[in-house]
């Protein structure tokens, strides 16, 4: 069985639209594709009917932006009721801040001479939340930086000319959005934040206490050794383990769908939370579950 439990359409910052996301991953492998787009479940109806179509099995997700302890960090949802009021609710007021924090890049741009970065990525984003990947991609067809790496590193991070401080949900609120819209909640790519290892299991040992389940051990944006310690976590905390590319567009994939390795022995895998769960237990989406051919 081959699982990709984050992935990203052009609902947020990915360049595939839903169905294209989930036709591509069909057709390299992926039995079970978790859609994860930052803050919007907007594309989960879209990727469920694409789903049904190809015969994968498909789990409606979303990647909540969180401000903890000065740092933003990203918990994956999965396997939720897309349709739950407190998450909806929750990540309209994300949207808000984006729409603001967009505007705010734009004008903190134009003030170092790049204009019309604004107007530029609100196009891209085709109408839906406006991303730094946006603002990346105009950087680079304008010859600011050579790739998106670059374009991060010298304009769109702390201290940078186009960098806006986040200011985005609460860990505890994150998590009960997630719990109360039936779902399981994950910490996305441990290994990539500015943390140290105390701090990181002060930031995991939180995330429990609130309710959080699991941790990406497996992910896109992990090395070979980050999956070690990432599974060293949560075999010690007890945590589930999920897989995850986090891809966002064919021409930039750090890993291509269906191409992860598999999760290291001795693990929980995540999807024995709502595999081996009886199916009258409340809070699990099984509605939201379907398994296609
Ligand atoms: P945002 O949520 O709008 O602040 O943007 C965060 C997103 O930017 C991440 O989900 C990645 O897709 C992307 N990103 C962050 N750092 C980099 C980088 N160094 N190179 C390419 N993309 C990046
Ligand atoms: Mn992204
Ligand atoms: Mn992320
Ligand atoms: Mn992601």
């Amino acid at each position: 069985m081959s699982y990709d439990l984050h992935t990203h359409s052009w609902i947020s910052d990915g360049s595939l639209s839903p169905t294209a996301l989930v036709q591509r991953a069909a057709a390299a492998g992926v039995r079970t594709l978790a859609l994860t787009d930052h803050d919007d479940t907007a594309g989960c109806d879209e990727a469920q009917a694409a789903a049904r179509s190809c015969g994968l099995q498909f789990l409606p997700g979303v990647e909540i932006s969180v401000s903890w302890q000065g740092i933003t960090v990203h918990i994956v949802a999965l396997n939720i009721d897309p349709q739950a009021p407190a998450l909806q609710a929750g990540l309209a007021e994300l949207r808000e801040f984006r729409s603001w924090r967009a505007e705010e890049i734009g004008r903190r741009l134009a003030q170092r001479g790049i204009h019309g970065a604004y107007e530029d990525a609100a196009k891209r984003a085709r109408g839906r939340i406006i991303g730094r990947v946006h603002f990346a991609r105009f950087l680079v067809q304008q010859g600011y930086a050579k790739d998106l790496g670059s374009t991060f590193k010298h304009f769109l991070t702390p201290n940078k000319p186009g960098y806006v401080p986040g200011q985005w949900a609460a860990l505890d609120e994150a998590v009960s959005w997630i719990r109360a819209a039936g779902g399981v909640a994950v910490v996305a790519h441990p290994a990539r934040y500015p943390l140290t290892a105390s701090k990181l299991r002060r930031l995991l040992g939180e995330f429990m206490e609130c309710g959080g389940e699991a941790i990406e051990v497996i992910s896109g944006s992990h090395s070979e050794q980050d999956a070690q310690t990432m599974a060293r976590h949560a075999q010690d905390l007890k945590l589930y383990a999920s897989t995850g590319s986090d891809f966002h567009d064919p021409d930039n994939a750090r890993i291509e769908l269906g191409r992860l390795p598999p999760l290291p022995d001795n693990l929980q895998p995540v999807w024995q939370l709502w595999q081996d769960a009886p199916a009258t237990q409340p809070g699990l989406a099984y509605k939201n579950l379907s398994i296609c051919n």
